[in-house]
């Protein structure tokens, strides 16, 4: 069962399940010492490339013209022909689709051509006349009025990857190179520091699992509301830092305990678990629950204190 992370906020809030995120979700701020959700930062546009060709482009439109066929999405290629009065396009597709612009009398880019051509389309039609600006369409021989078919090429849509950065101290959370293949060059995530928590159930007992993505040690503090019903006996533990950093430094067989995959039998985990030197502290911790309830939400609040301390709320959301 995934658990949900809470940002900042308190009280009511919090009771809105759209507030809780995915670890995977939110950022990290090494300055502020705290998880940052997308209301906390604030995206800045570094690059805008063609979902199709990839081409670099200021505007909103691919510079090369691509388009996506109506029916297959895949690409569309243009041949164009000069005629006495103007000049006609045609797109193309593997998948047997094409398209005709007709004559086009007034040299325009090709986005603008489609546009044009788009407002005469059954569906811009019903739009326009449920706005009041126009009339129904007509319908066709088979008195089908073929509502919102639109069979006109798509224009390739114009990605873009945005930095980030944290609202409160200004510090920058991703930071991407100016081309589009390359992966971001700096990207604080709350993955790379916040421990992951889960919930497992394993023969009608309850365990929260702590595993810590980190590169440090931490000593980690549960707390919750009293009077629950239910316990945790054990509140305070030590997360030993990434598997990752100890697999380099060491040879013996504790690291390869610890790089095991989480989907092992509870029991077979546990055991391994209790064979390791204690000097030695685990980077995934299973701390059980003691409860008579069969299904439960549990908000606890997980206090962090080592090279990094802070705090943060997280808790399992009853499936819809
Ligand atoms: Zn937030
Ligand atoms: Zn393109
Ligand atoms: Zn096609
Ligand atoms: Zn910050």
């Amino acid at each position: 069962m995934p658990i949900k992370y809470s940002c900042c906020r308190e009280g009511e809030w919090l009771e809105d399940y759209n507030n809780w995120y995915d670890l995977a979700q939110l950022y990290f701020c090494t300055k502020c010492q705290r998880i940052k959700c997308w209301r906390c930062t604030q995206p800045v546009i570094k690059v805008k490339f063609c979902s199709r060709c990839s081409q670099i482009t200021t505007g909103n439109n691919c510079p090369k013209h691509c388009f996506n066929c109506p029916k297959c999405n895949g690409a569309l290629k243009i041949t164009s022909s000069t005629e006495k009065d103007g000049k006609s396009f045609m797109f193309n597709c593997q998948c047997g689709y094409s398209f005709d612009t007709g004559t086009i009398h007034q040299p325009q880019p090709l986005s603008r051509i489609i546009r044009n051509l788009n407002k005469n389309t059954p569906y811009y039609q019903l739009k326009a006349f449920y706005e009041g600006k126009g009339s129904l369409p007509k319908q066709n021989e088979d008195g089908d009025p073929s509502w919102g078919t639109n069979k006109l090429p798509i224009l390739a849509r114009v990605r873009s990857k945005n930095d980030v950065y944290c609202r409160v101290c200004k510090s920058w959370l991703i930071v991407h190179r100016a081309d589009v293949s390359s992966t971001a060059k700096f990207n604080s995530t709350a993955q790379d520091y916040v421990p992951e928590v889960y919930l497992d159930r394993s023969q009608d007992k309850f365990l929260l699992h702590f595993i810590n993505n980190s590169k440090e040690l931490m000593d980690v503090k549960i707390t919750y509301s009293p009077g629950t019903e239910y316990h945790f006996p054990n509140t305070k533990f030590k997360l030993g830092a990434t598997t990752e950093k100890l697999v380099g430094q060491t040879k013996d067989s504790t690291a390869e305990v610890k790089t095991q995959s989480l989907n092992e039998d509870q029991g077979n985990l546990r055991v391994q678990v209790s064979t390791t030197p204690p000097e030695v502290s685990l980077n995934h911790v299973i701390i059980p629950i003691e409860t008579q309830l069969q299904e439960f939400s549990i908000p606890i609040h997980v206090q962090i204190s080592g090279q990094l301390s802070f705090g943060f709320s997280c808790m399992n959301i009853p499936e819809v």
